[in-house]
């Protein structure tokens, strides 16, 4: 799917929403124009002696709640568009769980997988000199997303200081634990993901061990919820990367899976039996099909766009939870919706990275590190509160969980646009008084 039609996509989502839920005129405007965007010409040094050029876009969508927080992508699809939707859904995320963070994102439109370990350094640290006025620890906080890791974030985060000649953690989340990064970062994703499923299955009164699962992706997010789910007993039945996935009915077990991709870089089907370790055959098939599995829950964990208007009839799963940013399209949610399918939407299922990474972002700030159980018990406090808020929401007003997600968000939006006057107020000249 073009970038372009995904970020018209989320815009016109925000216009309809608008009209639909009463939003005031100014949110629905401030939600259609990002604040700043910056697309700027990357100069590598590659290791053959020769420089090659990369497009490195940032957005900072909106402010309103606080420093812009977002995600940087290293992707070969990454376009200025694109950039921007991701942005205008992380406004949407962070104003639903509450943080007091406003929505950005970045990205270079590069394919990692060609470049040496020093050459992705070398990029990494050349997307931050280029960045280095537009972001700060109180202006716009980058994080990891698609193929970025704590790694990137650690050369990412030097490479600021260095410029700066100051330490300044708290400019960067994600990043390793030695460098000032907070337990349970990594994992974050997948766990708010996996919180959210939990308390849906006591509402739905699901028995874990009936449910049959299948995941597309099977990078960070994807493994951790994975994990999760099956230590719970779902059966995981498909998963997938980008080139292609496995099926198998009795399920897989997550772990060694796991720990086969990271040594081969393949999804391949392994058991462990204590020390040993054994390949089992298993069923190959495309991302397609896996969409189309007839499973009880499709988590999509890879890229956006995935299920739209081709592939929709073909989706049989009763739940899909979004795990990647934005895997629906308007058009294809709408049939979704009619055939009575549950959605639990990105900005709620996939809020706990970068709620984690607001914690990173207060550890970093007050100097005071937190343990692994806080930053868990944390989570699940914010995780369900914006899941109560957002199903209170939906079953009070009869929406979607989506559309209950952004009516909640631009109302908060809204409340502290309203703080500094709206047109009724300055048209009505009402200026209270303490006296
Ligand atoms: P990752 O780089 O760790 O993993 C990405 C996965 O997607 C890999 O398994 C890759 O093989 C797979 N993939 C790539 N192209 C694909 C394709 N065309 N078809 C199928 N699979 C493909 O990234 P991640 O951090 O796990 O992010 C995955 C999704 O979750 C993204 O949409 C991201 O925006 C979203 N997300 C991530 C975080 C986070 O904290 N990491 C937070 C919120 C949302």
């Amino acid at each position: 799917m073009n970038a372009q039609d995904v970020l018209e996509d989320a815009q016109q989502r925000i216009r309809e929403l608008g009209e639909d839920a009463g939003i005031r005129a100014d949110v629905v405007e401030a939600l259609l124009h990002p604040d700043a965007l910056l697309e700027t010409s990357l100069r590598v040094r590659m290791d053959d002696g020769s420089t090659r050029h990369f497009r490195g876009f940032r957005c900072r969508y909106n402010s309103t709640l606080g420093p812009a927080k977002g995600g940087v992508r290293f992707h070969p699809n990454v376009t200025r568009a694109e950039v921007q939707a991701l942005a205008l859904w992380m406004t949407v995320k962070c104003a639903l769980v509450g943080l007091p963070f406003g929505g950005a994102k970045g990205g270079v439109e590069v394919q990692p997988k060609t470049l040496s370990p020093m050459e992705l350094e070398r990029l990494s640290r050349a997307y931050m000199r280029s960045m280095a006025d537009f972001v700060g620890p109180d202006t716009d906080i980058p994080a990891p997303d698609v193929y970025t890791n704590a790694m990137v974030m650690g050369w990412m985060a030097d490479e600021y200081e260095a410029i700066r000649r100051i330490k300044a953690p708290a400019v960067i989340t994600g990043k390793p634990i030695a460098l000032g990064g907070s337990q349970g970062r990594e994992e974050a994703t997948g766990r708010g993901a996996y919180l959210c499923i939990r308390e849906l299955a006591r509402r739905k009164r699901w028995q874990p061990d009936k449910l049959r699962v299948a995941i597309q992706g099977f990078g960070n997010a994807a493994y951790h919820v994975a994990r999760l789910l099956q230590d719970d007993g779902y059966r995981i039945v498909a998963i997938s990367d980008s080139k292609g996935g496995i099926y198998s009915d009795k399920g897989f077990n997550i772990d060694s899976l796991w720990q086969e991709k990271q040594k081969t870089r393949k999804v391949r089907a392994v058991y462990c039996e204590q020390s040993v370790c054994q390949l089992v055959k298993h069923d190959e098939i495309s991302n397609d099909e896996l969409l189309a599995l007839d499973v009880d829950l499709l988590i999509p964990a890879a890229l956006e766009g995935v299920i739209g208007p081709d592939n929709v009839d073909a989706v049989r799963a009763g739940t899909i939870v979004e795990v990647a940013n934005g895997p629906i399209r308007t058009e294809a949610e709408k049939a979704l919706c009619e055939r009575g399918i549950t959605i639990v939407p990105d900005v709620l299922a996939n809020a706990g990275g970068v709620t984690v990474s607001y914690f990173e972002w207060v550890q970093n700030r007050s100097g005071y590190f937190w343990s692994l159980d806080r930053v868990r018990s944390e989570l699940e406090t914010f995780m369900k509160r914006a899941f109560e808020d957002t199903f209170r929401i939906a079953d009070e007003e009869q929406r979607s969980l989506r559309n209950a997600a952004y009516v909640l968000a631009l109302r908060r939006i809204g409340e502290a646009l309203a703080a500094h006057g709206t047109k009724e107020y300055f048209q009505n000249g009402e200026f209270g008084h303490d006296s």
